[in-house]
């Protein structure tokens, strides 16, 4: 069977976004192109920018690396990539994750640059927090430190823009998970291509934000991507976990679910939070913040006094350093 865009070669598979049966070059093309309409119709590139990939090693930032510097060549943007990577201080996963970054960086010719945990929260690596604070609530802190992290390392470079590799599957979860929390701040903001918060000079943008996971993983296979598979040791995510059992049991009814539930997120018509956000310098770190004392400042300070644990065992639904988090709404 002939492929059904170019009419040529043979078709070798069914592209999971529209079930056309296509030929691997007309596969790299199209899915190529998409980014690049994605990139270009929001300008998140001008000439002469330096822009930071979040790299993990995995499937979604080691395409998201390999696509832009194809279409970087291609087209012309006249974008200076360097990887970002983060050292969350894992053993067994992320030491070996970031041995793929390393190889990654020679292979796409971006410079590379890390910052890790310990270095820049006193001494603390996950594996120690788990140990402090269990299993429950890792992410969190996690999540607040990297965040940081990656802002810290952009800027000693003097960048202002990191891409991620969140993908459409990604999205169409956290869609799911704000509807489900009530979370409508959030919902309001989670499809935005380009974020920009008041605690942070750095702006984020996910270029593969139309891009399936399915197709991600077969770009990478098909181009024999070097990426690292495994899983964080510490991954709960159960609650992610159910939007995607949810979206894959939808799925199998209705194949556009997931575009589906994008695009219903992007044209809701949300009251953005008026809060008005004033951007600080955190006490504590000098750091900017949207409170006087910066969010990773806060768990650091929970971390040390060793109350996480404390709190944890005395109220197993959330801690206190958590609840002043929500507090603090991110
Ligand atoms: Fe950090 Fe949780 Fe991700 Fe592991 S799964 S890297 S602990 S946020
Ligand atoms: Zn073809």
């Amino acid at each position: 069977m002939k492929c059904e865009i170019c009419k040529n070669d043979k078709a070798t598979l069914k592209r999971p976004k529209t079930n056309e049966k296509i030929c691997k070059n007309c596969f790299y093309f199209v899915f190529e192109s998409e980014i690049h309409q994605t990139i270009t119709t929001n300008e998140l590139f001008k000439r002469g920018d330096v822009v930071a990939v979040g790299a993990s090693g995995g499937k979604d930032s080691t395409v998201l690396a390999s696509v832009l510097k194809t279409l970087n060549e291609r087209y012309g943007y006249g974008v200076e990539f360097v990887l970002l990577a983060v050292d969350e201080g894992i053993r067994g996963y992320r030491d070996d994750s970031l041995e793929t970054v390393k190889r990654n960086s020679v292979q796409y010719g971006m410079k590379l640059h890390i910052v890790s945990y310990h270095e820049l929260y006193e001494g603390w690596s996950m594996d120690n927090i788990v140990n402090q604070v269990g299993m429950k609530n890792n992410c969190t802190y996690c999540g607040v430190f990297r965040r940081q992290a990656l802002d810290r390392g952009a800027q000693a470079l003097a960048i202002d823009h990191i891409v991620t590799g969140h993908n459409a599957d990604d999205m169409a979860e956290t869609v799911l998970m704000n509807i489900l929390r009530g979370d409508i701040a959030r919902l309001g903001r989670c499809t935005d291509i380009m974020t920009h918060s008041v605690d942070s000079v750095v702006r984020r943008s996910k270029p593969l934000k139309y891009a399936y996971e399915k197709e991600i993983v077969l770009y990478a296979h098909y181009k024999a991507l070097d990426y690292f598979s495994t899983e964080c040791t510490y991954s709960p995510e159960a609650f992610r976990g159910t939007a995607r059992t949810l979206i894959k049991n939808l799925e199998t009814v209705r194949s556009s679910t997931i575009i589906d539930i994008i695009h219903s997120a992007e044209t809701f018509s949300l009251s953005r939070s008026s809060r008005h956000q004033v951007q600080q310098k955190c006490e504590k770190c000098g750091y900017i913040s949207s409170n006087k004392v910066c969010k990773a400042c806060v768990l650091l300070e929970s971390l040390n006094a060793g109350l996480a644990k404390v709190k944890l065992d005395s109220a197993p639904s959330m801690s206190t350093p958590l609840r002043v988090l929500e507090r603090l709404s991110f």
